[in-house]
């Protein structure tokens, strides 16, 4: 009986959100025309000088802090070669061997506790750009090949991690906190569908055996545009792996990288090509480019500009607002707009509690139902606080809560207004008394199974008062019941 683990590591590209290119000063913009945001020196003529996007290398270096990476004083760029349609120079500026940072971390974690937390190792992120787009038989029949050279040059951040995540869950996780991450410092707007954000998964198994461990070799995955389609793609890579192994018991080991692509519609992943080698690249420095110096003063004031992450965001609402775990990463994974505005209406109301239930609920499904953003929402925080208060005060009837935000959404009016088209209008305590007493009354068997301990037997008399008046909130009749019941001789 053999058992194995599934060791994953992960490469993800990401688009950095500047203006222009990395080396000129064409748009990036995405979804232009063919050929329509190019220059002599991102379609690589013979002649042309890059310079280097200030702008690109900030955003780096902001992203390497968050990751907790060392940023070395000296960093350079390197050509790396290649000869594909799609990157007309023939080489691809990026960075070899001394990255602009490396030797970073992020910690993950399940809010449900699907695996213990962990720190995930980066091994290093370095900047790059990209290359052009092929595109193949556009015209039906035609058989063409054509080239878009908008992309080429584009910034990319290449952020590399240790083979640290043990299953597809663990590394859906890495990759849900790294573009959270990366949102809320703003740095990418980590679009998958427009290729902001691409990535590609290493997997093999480390199988334990009689004769000791034995490792697969190690598969590349790529072409997978969802951190769903990565959870897929691993999953099957690892069932793959596990059944060629126990149907051919070879000693793997010295079996060379291989490159394999995602196909989300069958479900499977199929051979590609051999990888390459780091060899095959022949890189060499670039020289054409300055390198690059960092002080160690430019660092720390991108530490003082990060703002609060998400990690430490996440742990300050579970410490200071009282927040279960899972309502922390809630509200967090919504972004900050949205985070403020629980914060706002935990301000206002001075009840955490209160302000998480409507804001992950109500609020949540609100914003997922209707094209409403947070920003856009016609309930501002101040006057969901309202009703809440509202609610505590007894004014609106906790059982008619949701109806009145749901008017203040529709209508667009604040509560009392909603309140009004509601016909909701406070029941004063004495009438509220009066009306308990009259039921007491006519049900004594009420009176006895409360008394008999069982108090859900107050239940039907709160239907029957919510029949006689639907204003009467069911929290406050249920209590004064119980106390009625309690002083009666
Ligand atoms: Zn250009
Ligand atoms: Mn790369």
């Amino acid at each position: 009986m053999s058992d194995y683990t599934t060791i994953v590591g992960l490469e993800v590209h990401v688009q950095l959100a500047t203006a222009s290119k990395l080396f000129c000063g064409c748009s990036t913009k995405f979804g232009a025309e063919p050929n329509t945001q190019t220059c002599p020196v991102c379609i690589g003529l013979p002649g042309t000088l890059p310079v280097m996007n200030r702008n690109a290398f900030q955003l780096a270096l902001k992203t390497a802090v968050a990751l907790n990476c060392e940023i070395p004083a000296y960093t350079k760029w390197d050509r790396k070669q290649y000869y594909y349609p799609d990157l007309p120079k023939n080489y691809q500026i990026s960075q070899y061997d001394l990255p602009m940072s490396q030797h970073g971390y992020l910690d993950i974690g399940d809010p449900k506790g699907a695996f213990e937390p962990k720190r995930v190792r980066i091994l290093r992120a370095h900047l790059e750009e990209d290359a052009g787009k092929s595109l193949h038989d556009e015209v039906a029949g035609k058989g063409d090949s054509l080239i878009d050279l908008n992309r080429t040059g584009t910034p990319l951040l290449e952020i590399v991690s240790e083979p640290d995540m043990r299953s597809p869950l663990e590394a859906k996780a890495f990759l849900t906190e790294l573009k959270l991450l990366l949102t809320y410092i703003g740095v990418s707007d980590c679009n998958m569908q427009e290729g902001s954000l691409r990535v590609d998964a290493n997997v093999n198994l480390h199988i334990d055996t009689a004769e000791g461990k034995v490792a697969t070799p190690i598969i590349e995955i790529k072409n997978m545009n969802s951190f769903r389609a990565v959870e897929r793609a691993l999953e099957y890579e690892v069932g793959r792996q596990w059944c060629e192994w126990q149907e051919t018991h070879r000693k793997l080991g010295d079996a060379p990288k291989q490159t394999r692509g995602w196909d989300d519609v069958a479900g499977v992943t199929r051979g590609q090509r051999s990888k390459e080698e780091s060899s095959d690249y022949r890189y060499f420095p670039d020289p054409d480019l300055a390198p690059v110096t960092v002080g160690p003063q430019d660092a720390a004031a991108i530490r003082e500009s990060l703002g609060e992450l998400p990690a430490a965001l996440r742990g300050r609402l579970e410490s200071d607002f009282g927040l279960s775990a899972y309502d922390a990463d809630v509200l967090v994974n919504q972004g900050s707009p949205v985070v403020t505005y629980f914060l706002d209406v935990a301000k206002f109301t001075g009840d955490p509690k209160a302000a998480a239930n409507w804001v992950t609920q109500d609020v949540l499904r609100t914003l997922k139902e209707s094209e409403h953003t947070i920003e856009s929402l016609p309930v501002a925080s101040s006057a969901l606080a309202e009703l809440i208060r509202k609610v505590k005060a007894g004014e609106v009837p906790s059982s008619r809560a949701r109806e009145v935000f749901q008017t203040m959404v529709e209508k667009r009016v604040d509560v009392a207004a909603a309140m009004q088209s509601l016909g909701i209008a406070a029941v004063d305590e004495g009438e509220l008394i009066a009306l308990c007493q009259k039921l007491l009354a006519a049900n004594p068997k009420t009176i006895s199974d409360v008394r008999a301990g069982k108090l859900q037997a107050v239940g039907a008399l709160i239907g029957q008062a919510k029949k006689q008046n639907p204003n009467v909130d069911p929290t406050r009749f249920r209590e004064l019941c119980l106390e009625l019941i309690e002083k009666a001789p």
